[in-house]
This record gives structure tokens, C-alpha cells and sequence, in this order.
């Protein structure tokens, strides 16, 4: 017997006493199992423990097998049977795992995912090394709402205007828009975004993602005035903890400010969105060198936490003979001196050696200053040079020659030691080396000489470790950094953290700011006395986990833990549909000739009307139900990584908002009935059906009518039944449950109906079982914000009517005059 619903709570009904008779026998994949005659098969192995994936069966409901997810073989029987609406007989002998049943199983998952035009974890926002929560920042663009924009992307990167301009943009690598077109201009968005509060902020109201904690009473010194030290001081502060920067040079910025040129970064950007950091209350010290002007025991005799964040200043050698001629200069003194005194020395013919950043930095800024040949020396090819594409293009368009597939063997000098060439020899890339990029092999007798009088290198830089030392815990890698935990950033003394480029080597803003603000969150655990190497270990064991229980592990740790740890996202393959492809805006850049002689920025910035509509392009492939979806776990449990029905593009619904509570994204659905099965036979509301023919059934409201409109009883049970994330309930605000008590008739049908038994009749009056007002901060009863303790509030809040009972005269109906009626003036009239 299937198991029965008692209609007046929803929950299953003990099933009657039973003889003998009425029980069977069967095997499930070599297990014996007894079970009452009426049982499906599915009933039977979830007796045996053993779990058949199904996606629309609603355990309290009658089977639809709507899914046939669940199908099994039987022994004799011709075809494979769905396990939820199959009976279970005497002496059968069921398969759940066999390779036939999971290969249909991988079919009709596939036929689901074919018409899923909704992804679960956004690509974007996986490659971002601090994680932005790119398609929600979007979303603010694309309705204005720019303060909220900027407070969202806090959340992961405080410097937003910053990043906006300097980023690499791994970000825009996987963007899913470009199955069909170009990806969206994420970097250049955020930009736009951060620009329009900006100039408000240095004065008005901090955009902050939280409000700050209260005062720890712990204080951490930061060393290092760069990105990272920048962006752990930020959320270290807003942990609660006294935070103090000491940094090195005159001002704040690290390579932001002593590196990248200012036609890419103009400094008032910096300046303006650092600002906020003094606003927040960091301390700062400038012109103050660890090593030189105080010693890392000064600090951690002062600090409870110091967090190391010196960057890599120091340049590789290109180990080649005459490299110590005059002349020869490395492209962060270069760089570094035109910032710090204003002006620096070029030659008239330059040759750069590399093809990162740093080397189209020294290539364009040469060409600011006004030499007149500039060439740059690359040992691989164009495609393999580290700095963007476009940055290499616009160094062309300024009129920098590249010289590609040439490394250099000698520096060539005059007799007074003067650099007057660089001898060079051709490249062929050969077989992938440790980086997977193409290593350089020498032709040999192809060497010729660049004629030059200046050379500036470009090859990398490691950290300047001066003022740290082994013994006080501050290990080294064999790559010249700072050895740290990888999940806490831990040294060795658990004292002292690091991160940024002192520890990943010479890398990029964005992996600083994610070091940084990871720093912070661990410090912070650290000083608040959580066992560090038992959080490590956790975080270590979480990532091996499986990605499924690493998200349901994930909830049981403490939220101030679980915000260090880092699951890798699986990406199941299905449709998207793109009804209106539109490419992005390209961003307004001065001409090359007007550029080339100023450090006037070059990128001028979206229009709003170029930024709402880039943003507006978002597919907006985050979906709420990431990790506790069923659909996406037999996806990733079945291995769908290579859908191979795209032939008909998925359909693309608009997702549906219009009621508070209840969010529905059609494009999620999958068909499998359980919310029309569950609000008809459960509710008794009847909210949905399933609407259309063949291709196009989609379940929705009569003629796609507001939830609202349809007698909806906003009970969330649809949500709650929903396998996929098409239905999903907004947190409450309870605003809009503020009870006219001046109409209210007592009736007592709101405590009949409600489904979740929250409302309940006592004996002087009808109070909440619990509190709402706990939950929204607003009473039911109430207008205004009350404390939590809903019978007392509710004694003294509903008055007159309670007043009456208490005083013994019963409830009388006695309209309120006044809002709110003060129960001691009453008293005192009363007396
Ligand atoms: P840094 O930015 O180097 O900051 C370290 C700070 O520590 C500095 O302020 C320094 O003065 C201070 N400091 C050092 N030693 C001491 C000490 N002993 N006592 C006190 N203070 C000390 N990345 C991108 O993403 N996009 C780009 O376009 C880009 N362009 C670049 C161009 C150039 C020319 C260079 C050199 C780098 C570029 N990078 C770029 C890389 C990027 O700038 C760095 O990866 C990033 O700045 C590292 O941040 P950080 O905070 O770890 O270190």
C-alpha cells in the first residue's frame, strides 16, 4: 500500500498493523528485502538504504514517473520499469546500478539539461581570484542602483574603480556569452559602476558591504601599502580589529601607484578610492621601511597579528654577459622613479627585454618621454607574451616595435662602458614546458645586434626580504617567497601572515586583493582563537571532498571558517538560449597621437546607456539552488559534461519576481509536476498547471498570472518541493503583515489555514506560536520594530482587546483611536 497523506496536517500516516500476508519478499541488487504488498520499488530500496536518484516523485504524492529518472531492471520484465510507480511483487529481483540503467539514466538527464537554459555557478566568477559576485553586481547596473553595485562588489574587492582599469580580466575568459557572441566587459562594468559613486564617497556616506563589527580590542600590523596589504586592512577593519599600514615609500599603492603607468591608473583613482580606508579609521605610517626603521620583533611584541605584504620589488637578472653596463636599467627602478621624482632618464633608440605588464609599461612610457625608437624583445611569440592583448596593441599603435621569437645573449658596450646594442639570437618554440606555454629553443648562428643606447629589463622581480629572517618564522620558498599556509597564510610564527606577491612571486592586483582579504578573514579567525592548523586541515580535507558534500560540509562549519574555504565548482554541460544577441560596447580610448606624448588616460569610460546595456547582457548563470540542486547533482553524479542535444536551443522564459515571496525562473523547470501536485493535493490552492503542448509545456499559473492573483496562500511548499531552483522563496520582510486590528474579526481562519501551523488560538487571545517578529524584527501585531518576545508584546500591544481580558470583562470590540495605546497611562487613567 502506498503510503497515505492525512489530509489535515500533510504528514505521512502511520500505516495500519499488518498480517503476514500482506508483506512480500524481493532482491535488490543482491540484498533481500521484505516489504507491505502495495510498496513500490522504490519504496523498497530506500528500506535497504539503498538510493534510486528521482527527480519529480514527492514522497507524500502519488507517482507520475515524469522524470524516469529512477528507472531499474527486473529480472524477465522487457524493458527497464521507473522504480516510483512500479510495484514491488513477491520474488522479484531489481537492478539499480546496472550499466544499461545508468546509461538511460545519462539520457534522460541529458533530454532535461537539453531545455535547462539557467547554469548553476557562474565561470566568471569562479576564475575571479577573489570571487566577485559578478552576475548580482550586474544586475544592480542594469537597474542603476550603483551604491548597492559597489556595496555587493565589496563583499570581494574593495577597490572596484581600481580594478576596473588594471585587471586582466580572467573573469572575461569563460563568460558564457560567448557561446553566442563576445563576452561581456565585466572589468569595464565595474569600472563604470565605481566611478558613478566615487566623487560622493570621499565626502558623503561609505559604501560598505557590512557595517563594521564592534571594537575587537585586538589590533594587526600591516606591512606594505600595496593591494594586498590595502584590501586585508579593509576587511580587517570591518572584523572589528585596530588595523595600522606601514609603508615604505611616500604614498599608498604598492606597484598600483610606483609601477603602472598613470595613463592606464590615473593616481587621483587610487588616492580617492583608498581614501576610505583612513575614513574607516586604518592608521597609516608612510616613509617607514621593516628592516630599516623598525624590526618584525617591534611588531609582534605591539601586534597581536602582523600581516606581511611587501610585494616583489626586486628584478631577475637576465644572467647574460655586460648586463652591469651604464645604461641598463631594470623597468621598476624606471618606472618607480619617474612616480617618485617626477621625471627619469630615456634614451633616444630603447630596447625593452620581456613581454609581461611591466615590460609594455616601460615600452609606452618610453615613448611618452619622448625616445624615439623603442623596440620590444620577446623570446616567445606574440600569442605566449603575458600582458593583454590589448595592451601589446595599443603599444604597436604608439609605434613600439615588437621583435618577437629573439632572446638576448650580450650586452653590447662602448669602452667607457656604455650600453651601445644588445646582441640577441633567434627562437623556435619547441615542446610545452612546466608553464604549458611553448618553450623557447635557440637557432644556432642567428644571432644579430640591436643598436640601442638604453636597455630596460622586464623579467620578472621576486620579493625583497630584508628586515624578515628564518629564524623569527618567516620561512622561504625555493622561489625567493614568503612559505605561508596555503588555506590561512600562516608563517610559521602563527603571528605573522603573508600574501600578495611576496608570497605568489610577481603576479597581478586581483590575486593580491583575494590574498589580502583571505589574510584578513584568517587573521581575524586566528585572533578571535580558532585552532589554526585544525582550520587548515578542514580546509584541505574540503577541497578533496566531492562537491556535494563539500557544499553540505561547507554549512557546518563556522561561517567565519567556512568564508575561507575554496570549492572547486563541477560545470554540468546544457542549452542556453540567447533570443537577442547584441555584442558589447567598445570602450572610447584616446587616438594613439594624442596619447603618446601624455599620461593622460587612455580609456574614457562606458556612457550609462553603454553600461546598462552591457550589463543587461548577462545571462546571469547563478542559480540559488548551487549545491543542494537535485538535477545538478545526478548531472555531475552521471557525468553530463558533454550534452549532445544542443541541436534545438533551449527556451528562454522570463523569470517571474512579481511575487514577494515567491521567485519562479521557468528557465530552471524541468516539467516534473511536484509544485502542481503538491499545491493541488497538499495546499488545495491549485496555483499551477502545466500549460503548452510538446516542446513548449511549461508548468506556470493559469495564463501566467501573478502567484498573487491565482490563491496563492504564499505557504512556500512549491519552493520547498522544487528539485531544481526553479521556485525559490525571497527571505520575508514582513512588512506587509501588519495586522489592521481594527478589521480583523477574530474569525480565526487565518490559524485554520496556515500550513506551517504558525499561527495558533489561545486563551485570551490569537497569538503567533512564534515569532514573527523575531524573524523580521516587526511584530505582526504591531506597527513599528518591537523587541522579540511575542506574548509580552502582544499583551501590551493589543490593546484595548487584551486589556479587557485581562481585566476579566472578556474580549469586547473596542476600535483603536490611537497608535500605539501606552498600557501604563492606561493603567494610570484606569487607577
Ligand atoms: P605591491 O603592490 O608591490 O606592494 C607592496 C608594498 O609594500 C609597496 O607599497 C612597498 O613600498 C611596500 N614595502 C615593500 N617592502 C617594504 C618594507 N620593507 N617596509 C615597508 N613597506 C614595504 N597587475 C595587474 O593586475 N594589472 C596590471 O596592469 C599590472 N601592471 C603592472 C605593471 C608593472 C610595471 C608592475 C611592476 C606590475 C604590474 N602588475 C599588474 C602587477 C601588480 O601590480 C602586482 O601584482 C600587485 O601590485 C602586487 O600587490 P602587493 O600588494 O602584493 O605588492
Amino acid at each position: 500500500m502506498a503510503t497515505t497523506i492525512d489530509n489535515t496536517s500533510g504528514a505521512p500516516r502511520a500505516p495500519a498493523p499488518r498480517d503476514s500476508r500482506d508483506m512480500i519478499s524481493l532482491t535488490i541488487d543482491d540484498q533481500d528485502v521484505s516489504c507491505e504488498r502495495g510498496e513500490t520499488i522504490l519504496e523498497a530500496a530506500q528500506r535497504l538504504g539503498i538510493h534510486i536518484p528521482t527527480l519529480c516523485h514527492e514522497p507524500r504524492l502519488p507517482s507520475t514517473a515524469a522524470c524516469r529518472v529512477c528507472v531499474v531492471e527486473v529480472e524477465g520484465a522487457r524493458k527497464a520499469v521507473p522504480s516510483c510507480s512500479t510495484l514491488a511483487a513477491d520474488g522479484m529481483v531489481v537492478r539499480t546500478g546496472t550499466d544499461k540503467v545508468r546509461g538511460m539514466r545519462h539520457l534522460y538527464l541529458e533530454l532535461l539539461l537539453s531545455d535547462h537554459n539557467s547554469f548553476c555557478t557562474p565561470p566568471c566568477r569562479d576564475a575571479c581570484p577573489t570571487h566577485i559576485k559578478i552576475p548580482q553586481f550586474l544586475d544592480y547596473i542594469a537597474h542603476g542602483d550603483y551604491k548597492n553595485g559597489v556595496r555587493k562588489l565589496r563583499e570581494d574587492l574593495p577597490f572596484p574603480a581600481i580594478l576596473g582599469r588594471v585587471c586582466p580580466r580572467p573573469c572575461e575568459g569563460p563568460c558564457r556569452r560567448q557561446l553566442v557572441e563576445h563576452p561581456i566587459t565585466i572589468c569595464w562594468l565595474h569600472r563604470f559602476m565605481a566611478d558613478q559613486t566615487r566623487a560622493d564617497e570621499q565626502t558623503g556616506e561609505l559604501l560598505l558591504p557590512v557595517e563594521p563589527k564592534p571594537d575587537t580590542g585586538k589590533n594587526i600590523a600591516i606591512v606594505g601599502g600595496g593591494p594586498a596589504g590595502l584590501a586585508c586592512a579593509f576587511y580587517a577593519r570591518l572584523e572589528g580589529h585596530d588595523v595600522k599600514v606601514f609603508e615604505a615609500l611616500p604614498h599608498v599603492g604598492g606597484m598600483l601607484r610606483y609601477g603602472i603607468p598613470s595613463y592606464r591608473l590615473p593616481r587621483d583613482v587610487v588616492d580617492e578610492e583608498t581614501n576610505m580606508l583612513w575614513r574607516l579609521g586604518v592608521e597609516l605610517e608612510v616613509n617607514t621601511r621593516l628592516g630599516v626603521d623598525f624590526q618584525l620583533d617591534d611588531l609582534t611584541s605591539e601586534y597581536d597579528a602582523v600581516f606581511l605584504a611587501l610585494g616583489a620589488f626586486n628584478s631577475n637578472d637576465m644572467g647574460i654577459p655586460g648586463e652591469d653596463a651604464d645604461g641598463v636599467v631594470t623597468a621598476v627602478d624606471f618606472l618607480g622613479e619617474l612616480e617618485l621624482k617626477g621625471d627619469v632618464h630615456v634614451g633616444h633608440r630603447v630596447t625593452v627585454i620581456g613581454g609581461g605588464f611591466t615590460a609594455m609599461d616601460a615600452c609606452r612610457t618610453s615613448i611618452r618621454k619622448g625616445a624615439n625608437e623603442v623596440t620590444c624583445v620577446y623570446r616567445r611569440s606574440r600569442k605566449e607574451m603575458p600582458a593583454h592583448h590589448t595592451e601589446v596593441d595599443e603599444a604597436e599603435e604608439e609605434g613600439v616595435k615588437l621583435e618577437l621569437l629573439v632572446a638576448p645573449v650580450r650586452v653590447v658596450s662602448d669602452e667607457a662602458g656604455k650600453v651601445i646594442g644588445i646582441e640577441v639570437q633567434r627562437m623556435e618554440l619547441g615542446e610545452p614546458d612546466a608553464s604549458g606555454r611553448r618553450r623557447p629553443v635557440p637557432v644556432e648562428g642567428s644571432e644579430s645586434i640591436i643598436e640601442c643606447d638604453q636597455v630596460i629589463t622586464a623579467i620578472g622581480q621576486y620579493p625583497n626580504l630584508d628586515g624578515t629572517s628564518e629564524e623569527q618564522g618567516v620561512k622561504r620558498t625555493r622561489w625567493r617567497t614568503v612559505a605561508v599556509d596555503e588555506f590561512t597564510l600562516q608563517t610559521a610564527d602563527p603571528r605573522v601572515f603573508a600574501g600578495g606577491d611576496v608570497v605568489l612571486g610577481a603576479q597581478t592586483v586581483i590575486q593580491a586583493v583575494a590574498q589580502g582579504k583571505k589574510a584578513a578573514w584568517s587573521i581575524d579567525a586566528y585572533l578571535r582563537g580558532a585552532p589554526m592548523d585544525e582550520v587548515s586541515r578542514e580546509l584541505v580535507e574540503l577541497r578533496a571532498t566531492p562537491f556535494f558534500s563539500a557544499m553540505s560540509k561547507k554549512t557546518d562549519l563556522d561561517p567565519a571558517i567556512a568564508r575561507l574555504a575554496e570549492i572547486p565548482p563541477v560545470f554540468i554541460d546544457m542549452t542556453t538560449d540567447v533570443s537577442h544577441p547584441a555584442p558589447p560596447a567598445d570602450m572610447p580610448k584616446c587616438s594613439p597621437e594624442a596619447r603618446k606624448t601624455n599620461f593622460d588616460q587612455i580609456e574614457q569610460g562606458f556612457t550609462e546607456e553603454e553600461a546598462r546595456r552591457g550589463a543587461e547582457l548577462c545571462l546571469d548563470c547563478y542559480c540559488p539552488a548551487n549545491g543542494t540542486c537535485d538535477l545538478q547533482r545526478y548531472g555531475i553524479e552521471y557525468e553530463v559534461f558533454e550534452n549532445r542535444f544542443h541541436g534545438e536551443a533551449a527556451h528562454d522564459y522570463p523569470a517571474d519576481f512579481r511575487h514577494d515571496f515567491i521567485m519562479r525562473e521557468p528557465n530552471r523547470c524541468i516539467n516534473c509536476l511536484r509544485c502542481v501536485r503538491v499545491c493541488r493535493m497538499e495546499v488545495g490552492a491549485s496555483c499551477y498547471d502545466s500549460m503548452g503542448r510538446g516542446w513548449d509545456t511549461i508548468v506556470s499559473t493559469p495564463d501566467n498570472m501573478p502567484l498573487q492573483m491565482v490563491g496563492c496562500v504564499s505557504c512556500g511548499k512549491c519552493a520547498e518541493t522544487c528539485p531544481t531552483g526553479s521556485i525559490e522563496t525571497n527571505p520575508r520582510r514582513l512588512g506587509s503583515y501588519d495586522l489592521d486590528e481594527s478589521r480583523c474579526i477574530f474569525c480565526g481562519e487565518c490559524v485554520e489555514v496556515c500550513p506551517y501551523d504558525a499561527l495558533e488560538q489561545t486563551d485570551f487571545f490569537e497569538l503567533a506560536d512564534y515569532s514573527r517578529t523575531a524573524l523580521a524584527g516587526e511584530s505582526l501585531f504591531v506597527r513599528g520594530a518591537k523587541a522579540a518576545d511575542p506574548l509580552r508584546e502582544s499583551l501590551k500591544d493589543l490593546v484595548p482587546h487584551v486589556l479587557d481580558a485581562e481585566l476579566g470583562a472578556g474580549w469586547q470590540w473596542t476600535p483603536i483611536e490611537s497608535d500605539p495605546v501606552d498600557l501604563d497611562e492606561f493603567d494610570k487613567e484606569d487607577a
